[in-house]
């Protein structure tokens, strides 16, 4: 069951061990997931692994703060540097569906501007593809998840959405009210992966606000219920609670498959003809140094050292404020205004780049955290201020944190419970980002002011990490091509966060879906190559809107 009235009919396809698939993948979340059905759809024989379970969201799903603990890797990793990142429900989630199980769903897309902010701004480094390459498949996956936001969305590349704005909650309301004092424009109602009106066997969005605990209704997109379905029943199969060890590497530098450890702790070997990695910004690059080799000493498709390298995560900085009217925080989907008026360099500020203000509606549990760290409330004062929770609304400020080599995932000396070494990962911040993060809190606490807050305080915290197996055209400083594929290994590709050269403060997840739905189309184009060929062909392939799930076509409202 995924949800009240969706559930998956068709059983489950299985390969045996012996038999060579075509594609492998290992992780089937944001990118994985809807590589996974693309590929499934065009006849690919193929499997998906997650090393967490394959949810039964009736069963396994509570709509409860504590409760849903289990959606996110909670496993041992090492957060090191000056600016360290925490881990656990702070990033990755673990199961069919991965990080968009837990989203809150916000969907922007990238500015133009992002793929190119060496050349614009002087920092970072260029994409190797354009806005324009990636603008058709956001506005599939628009229709695919589909995304709610409104008729005309002015930022970045002004468009509009398939589906009508959601209504607004207390925090909208405190977000639109601020902006508007300020001369700030703001979008209302999304954009934001969630149903306003019931689509096929999805129910439309009870506004209870368990968006991060999973939505067990089923009125949030996750590749759990909007593409996975479709991969099974197009006879993929996926082998949940499978923790992918090791890709193998044969004397011609090709991927021969992948050994993993099963639930009960035994050890397989899958063969397949390719190997595409779509493990998360941390355990995609672990993985690759954890197959380290002859031949490939440093780990896979790190001749470059990159592997690892330019890891990023956006500055998340949570603002809240105390009103005098009941704000009710935890009672609409917590992702549901937003401006994205400050994105751009503006060079009077003094940094390069920018940033979003965002509603974010924290459950008890995570308001009292912030509590202790934004006003150091703890005992009487903190159970005081818990009791007041129904007054306090909370922004998001998402800022733009530039890429740094020296931001990495490493192997730690520590291991996991099958032997693997565990990912230690260092983050430092630049000048450039410690101005850019002073000003955007600034701005955001002065919206909450601005729309009546008797006090307000904020929290320092980051969020969305990506990078760390970058895309480029220069094998020396990048992993993977714009195809995804690792420069070094011609059948071993990477298909999640990872790709991303730089990160805009834009919510990563509709640019990783966007991504993959490209690297589909290119590894259908190539058909058998890919399994026989060191060619590359860098044509971009013909778009396959044929393969998007049932039900994409046909609804929503078509706009201008
Ligand atoms: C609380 C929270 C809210 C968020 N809200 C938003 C939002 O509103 N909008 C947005 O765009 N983004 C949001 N994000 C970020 C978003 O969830 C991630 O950016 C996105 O899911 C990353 O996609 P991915 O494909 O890189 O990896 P994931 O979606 O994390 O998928 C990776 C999968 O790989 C599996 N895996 C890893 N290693 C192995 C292995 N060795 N063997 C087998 N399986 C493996 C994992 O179990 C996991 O299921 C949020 C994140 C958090 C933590
Ligand atoms: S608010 Fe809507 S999207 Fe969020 S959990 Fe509830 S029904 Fe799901």
């Amino acid at each position: 069951m995924l949800g009240p009235i969706q559930r998956i009919e068709t059983p489950m396809h299985r390969f045996s061990e012996a038999e060579e698939v075509d594609y492998v993948i290992v992780g089937v979340g944001a990118g994985g997931g809807v590589l996974l059905q693309r590929l499934a759809r065009a006849g690919f024989r193929v499997i998906g692994f997650d090393a967490g379970p394959f949810w039964d969201t009736e069963r396994d799903w509570v709509s409860d703060e504590k409760g849903a603990h289990n959606l996110y890797w909670n496993d041992l990793r090492i957060t090191a540097g000056r600016h360290p990142l925490a881990f656990g429900a702070n990033n990755s989630g673990k199961g069919v569906g991965g990080g968009t199980v837990h989203w809150a769903s916000f969907a922007p897309r990238l500015h133009p501007s992002d793929f190119r902010i060496h050349s614009i701004d002087g920092v970072g480094v260029d994409w190797p593809i354009s806005y324009a390459d990636l603008k058709p498949y956001y506005e599939l996956l628009e229709l695919e998840l589909p995304v709610s936001g409104p008729s005309y969305y002015p930022w970045g590349d002004p468009h509009g959405y398939p589906y009508g704005p959601h209504p607004m909650g207390g925090v909208g309301d405190i977000l639109i009210r601020g902006c508007t004092k300020l001369g700030i424009p703001v979008s209302a109602g999304g954009p934001v992966a969630i149903l306003n009106g019931s689509r096929a066997d999805r129910p439309h969005c009870i506004y209870r606000g368990f968006c991060i605990q999973g939505c067990k209704v089923g009125a949030k997109a996750s590749t759990l219920i909007t593409h996975v379905p479709d991969a099974i029943a197009n006879r993929a199969e996926i082998r949940p609670n499978c923790m992918v060890s090791r890709i193998h590497v044969n004397q011609q530098r090709r991927a021969t498959g992948v050994t993993y450890f099963d639930s009960q702790g035994r050890e397989h070997f899958q063969k397949a003809k390719a190997v595409v990695v779509a493990g998360y910004s941390i355990e995609t690059p672990r993985l690759l140094l954890n197959s380290a080799c002859p031949g490939f000493e440093n780990g896979l498709a790190n001749s470059s050292d990159c592997v690892g390298r330019y890891l990023m995560a956006q500055a998340g900085n949570v603002v809240l404020g105390r009103f005098e009217e009941l704000v009710r925080m935890y009672k609409a989907p917590p992702a549901h205004a937003l401006t994205e008026e400050f994105y751009e360099t503006d060079p009077k500020r003094g940094f390069a780049r920018g940033f979003a203000i965002q509603t974010v509606g924290p459950l008890p549990i995570s308001f009292a955290k912030q509590m202790m760290t934004a006003k150091g409330a703890w005992g009487w004062g903190l159970r005081s201020i818990m009791m007041d929770y129904n007054h306090w609304a909370a922004f998001g400020f998402l800022g733009e944190i530039l890429p740094h080599p020296e931001n990495r995932v490493q192997l730690a000396q520590e291991k996991d419970r099958f032997g693997l070494p565990i990912a230690k990962v260092t983050f430092n911040l630049g000048d450039n980002d410690k101005k850019l993060i002073e000003y955007g809190k600034n701005k955001t606490m002065e919206v909450m002011s601005a729309a009546g807050a008797q006090e307000v305080v904020q929290e320092a915290r980051y969020a969305h990490l990506v990078g760390a197996a970058r895309m480029g055209n220069n094998p020396e400083t990048s992993v993977v091509d714009r195809f995804g594929r690792t420069h070094d290994i011609a059948n071993l590709f990477i298909c999640d966060g990872s790709l991303m050269p730089t990160q805009g403060s834009a919510n990563p997840g509709l640019t990783i879906m966007a991504l993959a739905a490209r690297i589909a189309d290119y590894l259908i184009q190539q058909g058998g190559l890919i399994f026989e060929s060191e060619k590359r062909t860098m044509e971009t392939p013909p778009m396959r809107r044929d393969l998007s799930p049932p039900d994409t076509w046909g609804h929503g409202m078509p706009r201008l």
